[in-house]
């Protein structure tokens, strides 16, 4: 206990211990973002053939978050454990595998870097706190989601849900909001998006988002309460646009190609989360409303 007593008392060794959690969680959720879309789809597959009747497919190797170790994609090198320090390894390695010198992307580097930043900031922000806590819990999750939904459109239930229940176990301690106001964030935040979801099928016959947005935004209203919702949606239409017209310059991409809406949401979530009220109080006193 004389750690947490040590950590409570010095607030910068607090936020340098959650930029190295963060930077080592960065190196991990790397690993899920990666597999558990091809695990989810390995179950799915294994689904339809039973309800279809179909013979199971051969035994498969074992593949989960642990298992197997990190290989090379390309020449199937084993990741050594001083090849996998954040950041630093991919520096030492100049970015290279160290077997077939293919090089490596720079997005592995990058997540390591940012979930070690913006662990560091949660620390920082809420200071030694149950509030710290859980939202780098939120934080990890939101960041695994948002990439797994660019990288394919998909918002695991088996992210989202769990941190869902885990805002609504937070603010029945009172920990961002009232418990009422977080179980009718849940609802509404769910509902809005449903509602607009059938609003636009209705009226132009396309599929606008997909379910998953309604739940993260559900889970961000458990967080943050109904409060947090106009503004979430708010941001995340700017973010959404100023993010979008980066993409489209970068990949010069057609105006069909989908779009995922759930980096957005989880973006603006994760700010209104933290600067709401300044934001609000802002616009408010601006507005001439204060
Ligand atoms: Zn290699």
């Amino acid at each position: 206990m004389a750690v947490l007593q040590f950590l409570a008392s010095h607030g910068l060794a607090f936020v340098l211990v959650s930029l190295l959690v963060g930077l080592l969680l960065g190196s991990f959720l790397n690993v899920v973002v990666y597999r558990l879309p091809l695990m989810l789809e390995r179950d799915w597959k294994m689904q339809a053939r039973e309800i279809l009747d179909l013979p199971g497919e051969p035994a498969q190797a074992t593949f989960n978050l642990i298992l197997p170790n990190s290989q090379c994609p390309h020449c199937g090198h084993e990741i050594r454990p001083w090849e996998n320090i954040p950041v630093l390894s991919y520096l030492a390695l100049r970015g290279k595998c160290a077997s077939c010198k293919a090089p490596i992307s720079k997005r592995y580097p990058l997540v390591e870097l940012a979930c070690g930043l913006l662990s560091a900031y949660v620390a920082w922000h809420f200071g030694f706190t149950w509030q710290a806590g859980a939202l780098l819990l939120l934080t990890w999750g939101l960041l695994a989601m948002s990439l797994i939904d660019a990288d394919h459109q998909l918002l695991p239930d088996s992210l989202v849900l769990p941190l869902l229940w885990l805002g609504l176990i937070a603010n029945s301690f009172g920990l961002f909001a009232s418990l009422g106001d977080a179980l009718w964030g849940a609802v509404a935040g769910y509902l809005s998006l449903w509602s607009v979801y059938w609003l636009f099928k209705l009226v132009t016959g396309k599929e606008g988002m997909g379910y998953g947005d309604f739940k993260l935004l559900a889970m961000l209203g458990a967080w943050g309460g109904w409060q947090v919702l106009p503004l979430t949606i708010l941001l995340s239409s700017l973010v959404g646009a100023v993010l979008g017209v980066i993409m489209l310059r970068l990949r010069n991409a057609e105006t069909s190609t989908p779009i995922p809406f759930g980096p957005y949401l989880a973006i603006a979530g994760w700010i209104a989360l933290l600067w709401g009220e300044q934001i609000t109080g802002t616009y408010l006193q601006f507005a001439g409303f204060r």
